[in-house]
Parts: structure tokens; sequence; C-alpha cells
């Protein structure tokens, strides 16, 4: 059985797609099948593995409008077995389109059940709101990766995600669920953030991952290069981080199998 995971936040610039690019390439690493969908209108997810956000073949946007089936629209990412579906500006006009659509929460959860069950995990990168290519990518998944900084503001905007994510498993997609909370561009030097850290444990316990991503260059530089930090230094903090995290995922789903 395949996962979907949602990488959500509706916060701009808060690690969603560094999570899901190098997410993804550690989940290969360990050899499970992947496949990468970009939902952002940015296209940075795409370019983060050295794809044209430009020029695609065919685009996530053609597959949401039903213009092209979901299998041409799947690129192989160099010589690796993960794959991807690209994003780019495309998808604002594709956003706007959609509102017009029948059953236009639905369009990407109907394209994916045609291939999901060919890839073990399939990572969604969202855009930075709460807008119909969002809940798109919410009612296609099974679970919801909400990546935060620990920073002020941080708490503010999780309450209307958390909400939206209630909204959707009631209406929509009733197994939805937060598979966990990442810290990221963490830093265990600064007072805020361990102040922050210790109160997001607080509210939502195991629901936070123990692996917390530090800031690391090598993760702002990797995608200059199109490609995921495991590539670019694998030796990296920033690469080790994610590949903990891909680890900590695998091992938290397996024990939930054995209480199943
Ligand atoms: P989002 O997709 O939520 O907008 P990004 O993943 O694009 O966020 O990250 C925002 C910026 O921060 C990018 O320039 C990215 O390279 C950088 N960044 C993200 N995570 C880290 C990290 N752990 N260390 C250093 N820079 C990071
Ligand atoms: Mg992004």
């Amino acid at each position: 059985m395949s996962k979907v995971i949602a990488v959500a936040n509706q916060k701009g610039g808060v690690g969603k797609t560094t999570t899901s690019v190098n997410l993804a390439a550690s989940l290969h690493a360990v050899k499970r099948s992947v496949l990468l969908i970009d939902m952002d209108p940015q296209g940075n997810a795409t370019t983060g593995v050295g794809l044209d956000k430009h020029n695609p073949i065919a685009s996530l946007s053609d597959v949401l409008l039903g213009d092209v089936k979901i299998d041409s629209a799947i690129q192989r990412i160099g010589d690796t077995r993960m794959s991807a579906i690209s994003g780019g500006p495309d998808l604002t006009v594709a956003e706007v389109h959609l509102m017009n659509m029948d059953e236009r929460e639905y369009r990407l959860e109907s394209a994916l059940r045609t291939v999901r069950n060919d890839f073990d995990y399939v990572i969604i990168d969202c855009p930075p709101s709460l807008n119909m290519l969002t809940v798109n990518a919410l009612v296609a998944a099974d679970s919801v990766l909400i990546p935060m900084q620990c920073e002020y503001y941080a708490m503010e905007g999780l309450s209307a995600l958390i909400r939206t994510i209630e909204t959707i498993r009631e209406a929509a997609n009733p197994d939805l669920h937060i598979t966990g909370l990442l810290r990221t561009m963490y830093d265990p030097r600064s007072n805020l953030a361990r102040d922050v850290s210790r109160e997001l444990l607080e509210v939502f316990k195991d629901k936070v991952y123990n692996t917390a991503i530090p800031r690391n260059v090598r993760l702002a530089e990797a995608p200059s290069h199109g490609m995921p930090a495991l590539m670019y230094d694998q030796k990296s903090r920033g690469a080790l981080a994610y590949l903990a995290l891909a680890a900590e995922i695998l091992r938290k789903e397996a024990s939930r199998k054995v209480a199943a």
C-alpha cells in the first residue's frame, strides 16, 4: 500500500519545499519508490530536482484540468528511481479553472488513484496558502506533514491549518491525519527556538518528530544545483537530518502496523 503525504503549511518560507525534496530523496535512498508532486506555482520542488518548470512535457496543471493522463506527466529524475510531476506558473491558471469544474476538490485524488500503488510514497509539496490546490492535495493525501520554524508567530497559522484538515476530514477524506510536525531551520542555541519547541511538544506531544532539521547552508545551496542535499553533499548535516526523518517515518509506520 502506498502512502500519500502532503507537506503543508500556509506560511511561506517554513521549509515545505526543502522538506518535500529532501524527504523524497531520503526515502529513495532507503530503497523506497517515490513520486514527488509539485503543487506550487513557484515550481521550486521541480527545479530543486533538476526538472524544467517552464517547459515540461506535461505538468500537474494539465493533469488537474484533465488535458493529459497522469502517466504521461510522470517524469523520471535523472538516472534515479525517483519520479516527479512538475509544477510551475501554469498552476495559478489551473487553480482559477478548477473553480468552475465538477468535483473540483477531487481532481488530484482521482488522477492519483490509477498510479499511486506504483509507488511506496507519494510526496506532495503544497503552495503557501489554503487554496483549491492545497485542498486537492489534502483530499488526495493519507496524511499531512507540517514543517514549521520555531519562531514567535509559528503557532498562529497552525490553528487555521488544523481547522482546514478537520473540515476536509469530515467532508471528503475521513482517514486524513497529521503524521507529524517537523521543526525546520532549528537552532537549539536560540532561546526563542527552544521555548517555542517546548510549547509545541506540550501541545502536540508525540505528533512532533524527534528529528529536528538544523539550519544548514547545504540545504539552501543544493536547489541551485538542481539536486537534493543528499546528492549535492551527502555528508552535510542537512542531508543527514532528512535521512534521520525518513528513518523515523518508517519506524513510526512499522510500529503502527504492529499495533493495528
Ligand atoms: P517553503 O516551501 O515553505 O516556502 P522553502 O523550503 O522554500 O520553504 O525554504 C525557504 C528558504 O529557506 C529557502 O531559501 C530554503 O533554501 C531555505 N531553507 C529551508 N530549510 C533550510 C534549512 N534547514 N537550513 C537552511 N536553509 C533552509
Ligand atoms: Mg515551497
